[in-house]
């Protein structure tokens, strides 16, 4: 079946679609993005999504595309057209096109373009193996909680995660502090028993997983807190696992030459895989 996609208003193969050459994106990385998971033919946390979009548009003084509505009825139309009953719905929204220059164009009309893909759902094989992650600086700019595309400190971190065999790189900052995963929120469990993941704030995006995870945990009575860690304590943790819409909770038992743990994931992040899947199947959370 071939692809569709979204491209400025026309629905169009996928391997045709394009943008402008002059698409601010392409010039400037002037533009944001969101991944919206879909399970069973439904959007997972697609709200909050589309919220997190808002506040990153208004950040970066980008006028929204369309109203609300309007983007969920193409949402839903790239997620039946590519029939995608598990898989992830792409959306990227720029500046728009206009001469190349710096400054923000006086008159550029938004560019939206937005992409489907099938995935299988996260197999639970994972919690038998777990994943390794490796760590590297922060070398990001200062406002990492606007879901920008300039992704490319995330790019060569993730390439160095894939060189040394691991799935994730965790990002340090300057202090010795972990931030987050190139694409995921890092979250440990001390050997004191305690479930941290940082809190909120430029240095790191607010995952919309991260803040369902945490409501799961929450509901699991888990001891849970906001705090930022270093990667030492994350060496030294019981657990470690990442989070996002794609990952959902992935355990992770090895940073560098760090064993986490005893080296197979652990009883919490057992527990909030499985709450966050019944979660994405729309059963009770809690349960
Ligand atoms: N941090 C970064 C840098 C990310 O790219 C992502 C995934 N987009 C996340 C955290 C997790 O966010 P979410 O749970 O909303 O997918």
């Amino acid at each position: 079946m071939a692809r569709i996609a979204y491209v400025n208003g026309r629905y169009v193969a996928h391997r045709k679609a394009a943008v402008h050459v002059e698409d601010r994106g392409y010039q400037f990385a002037d533009g944001v993005y969101e991944v919206i998971a879909v399970r069973a033919g439904r959007f997972i946390d697609a709200e909050p999504h589309l919220d997190r979009l808002d506040r990153s548009l208004g950040a970066l003084r980008i006028a929204t595309p369309m109203s609300r509505s309007a983007l969920y009825h193409i949402l839903h139309e790239v997620m039946y057209r590519n029939r995608i009953e598990n898989g992830i719905v792409y959306l990227q929204v720029t500046r728009g096109v206009a001469r190349r220059d710096h400054p923000f164009p006086a008159k550029a009309k938004t560019a939206l373009v937005v992409t489907g893909s099938r995935k299988s759902p996260l197999d639970s094989r994972i919690l038998e193996t777990g994943v390794n992650a490796i760590s590297v600086l922060d070398n990001r700019w200062k406002h990492c909680n606007i879901k920008s595309i300039s992704l490319l400190p995330n790019v060569l971190a993730k390439q160095a995660a894939r060189e040394a065999d691991a799935y994730e790189a965790v990002f340090v900052d300057e202090e010795g502090f972990v931030t987050e995963g190139s694409s995921t929120n890092v979250w440990i469990v001390t050997s004191g028993g305690e479930l941290l993941t940082r809190e909120l704030d430029h240095g790191i995006l607010a995952g919309v997983t991260r803040e369902t995870v945490s409501k799961l945990a929450e509901h699991l009575r888990l001891a849970f807190a906001e705090r930022r860690f270093t990667l030492e304590e994350a060496r030294g943790a019981r657990e470690a696992f990442v989070t996002s819409a794609t990952s959902c909770v992935t355990p992770v038992v090895r940073i560098d030459e760090a064993i986490i743990g005893n080296g197979e994931p652990g009883s919490t992040a057992r527990a909030l895989f499985e709450a966050y899947a019944r979660y994405m199947e729309g059963g009770d959370a809690a349960a």
